[in-house]
């Protein structure tokens, strides 16, 4: 089939590699210049990382990253230990794969370098789908230049204020969480005092968490996440206010001593949606956070997208057979279990922010003496998230 996906960010890559290695042939418009990532990190459980495994570039991945030995949630004020998760072998010998901690634009070259390899020319940046005519039989979109394309079917990667959904589904803005997080890079050096503990660490306490991982062996992600009751700005990588940052968490220990090394933070308000009742309509269908953008709070919007393109991949027939059936089961297996993704991080974000999170947490998680006793207890909650997906770890099977 000729397949044409509007949008190169990870969840678009990902298809884009997975539909070229089942044969169709691709095209990928990006409306960007180049692809270029903020300067940011990314968490990629072994959900997505089986997935990327299957497509062959699993071990690029997981040597151009970080792999943390534990999650480890604390009390920002004090550093008490909350809830530690082991990852590194646990989870390799549970989940069959890696949990990976990187930078995205290394994620972003290594998908990209990929498609070029096993589909040369197949990614154009610079141009931007601007009408669509989606019809039971094709799909012909027009480009902001007035070029026309013709595809047997369209992906829609085109992120969470997507035109390709809005073109399906009609106009509805995404929603304020109420959340801003401000992101920062920030070099360390060997037993530099201000490096946080090995590992992703989740900092959480009233009205505002942090998280902190390694994506280099010198560099730290630091995502702090404020409470606003508005947010009416445009953009995404607005400049933040350091003086703001560092006093919302002034006595935290080791977010602190981070800030003390930020200059320029990057801010914008978080947005979501409700899960939606359809994905797809004729010969066009959505992926990424186009159909399921959700809060951060579980570190799960790419590998959520990473997982729809291989499932589509999976389920589209390789000729030109009907493909109205293979969309229905795709959002038939795909919407559950993103809307229980979308549902996990909303409230991971009551839970982060309550006043008194231990109370809270310990409604729901084993702790402390409990959590140390049954390791196993502790991975198997993870067992939906870490082991589901379009590789199970145990069957192989469609999940
Ligand atoms: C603070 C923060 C931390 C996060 N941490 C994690 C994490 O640790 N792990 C994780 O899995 N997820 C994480 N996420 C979520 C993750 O970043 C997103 O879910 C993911 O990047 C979405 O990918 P996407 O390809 O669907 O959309 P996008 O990345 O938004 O890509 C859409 C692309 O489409 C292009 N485009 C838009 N319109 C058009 C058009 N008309 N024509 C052509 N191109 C177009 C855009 O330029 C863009 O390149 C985090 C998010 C935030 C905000």
């Amino acid at each position: 089939m000729r397949i044409l996906i509007a949008g190169a960010g990870i969840a678009g890559l990902a298809a884009a590699l997975a539909l070229a290695r089942k044969g169709h042939q691709v095209q990928i418009i990006e409306q960007a210049a180049a692809l270029e990532e903020v300067g940011a990190g990314l968490q990629l459980g072994p959900n997505a990382m089986r997935v990327l495994d299957a497509l062959g570039v699993g071990d690029a991945v997981a040597s151009a990253g970080q792999t943390p030995p534990t999650i480890t949630m604390r009390d920002g004020r004090t550093s008490r230990e909350i809830l530690k998760i082991p990852l590194g072998d646990s989870a390799r010998n549970r989940w069959r794969a890696a949990y990976v901690t990187l930078h995205r634009a290394d994620l972003v070259a290594i998908l990209a370098d990929a498609l070029e390899q096993a589909q040369p020319g197949s990614l154009r940046t610079g141009v931007a789908l601007t009408v669509i005519e989606n019809r039971p039989d094709g799909v012909t979109v027009t480009t902001q230049t007035g070029e026309t394309l013709s595809a047997d079917l369209l992906l829609g990667a085109d992120g969470i204020r997507s035109v390709v959904r809005q073109h399906l589904f009609g106009d509805d803005a995404a929603r304020f969480t109420g959340h801003v997080a401000w992101r920062a890079l920030v070099r360390i050096d060997k037993a530099d005092p201000a490096a946080p503990p090995a590992g992703v660490g989740a900092w959480i306490g009233p009205r505002r968490h942090a998280v902190t991982y390694r994506i280099r062996p010198d560099l730290v992600n630091l995502v702090a996440v404020t409470e606003q009751a508005d947010w009416r700005e445009e953009g995404w990588n607005l400049p933040g206010d350091i003086d703001r940052l560092r006093a919302e968490f002034a006595g935290w220990g080791a977010i602190t001593r981070l800030l003390d090394r930020v200059e320029a933070p990057l801010r914008w308000g978080l947005h979501d949606r409700k899960p939606m009742r359809a994905w797809h309509r004729n010969r066009a269908v959505l992926i990424g956070d186009a159909c399921h953008p959700m809060l951060p709070f579980l570190a799960q919007g790419a590998a959520m997208g990473i997982e729809d393109g291989y499932a589509l991949a999976v389920l589209l027939p390789s000729d030109g057979a009907d493909i109205a059936p293979a969309l229905t089961r795709f959002f038939a297996l795909r919407q559950p279990r993103t809307a229980r993704v979308q549902a996990t991080a909303r409230s991971n974000g009551v839970d982060f922010h309550e006043g008194n999170p231990l109370a809270n947490l310990a409604m729901r998680l084993p702790l402390g003496r409990a959590a140390a006793a049954r390791p196993d207890a502790v991975l198997a909650r993870w067992d939906w998230l870490y082991g589901g997906g379009p590789i199970a770890p145990v069957s192989g099977k469609l999940a």
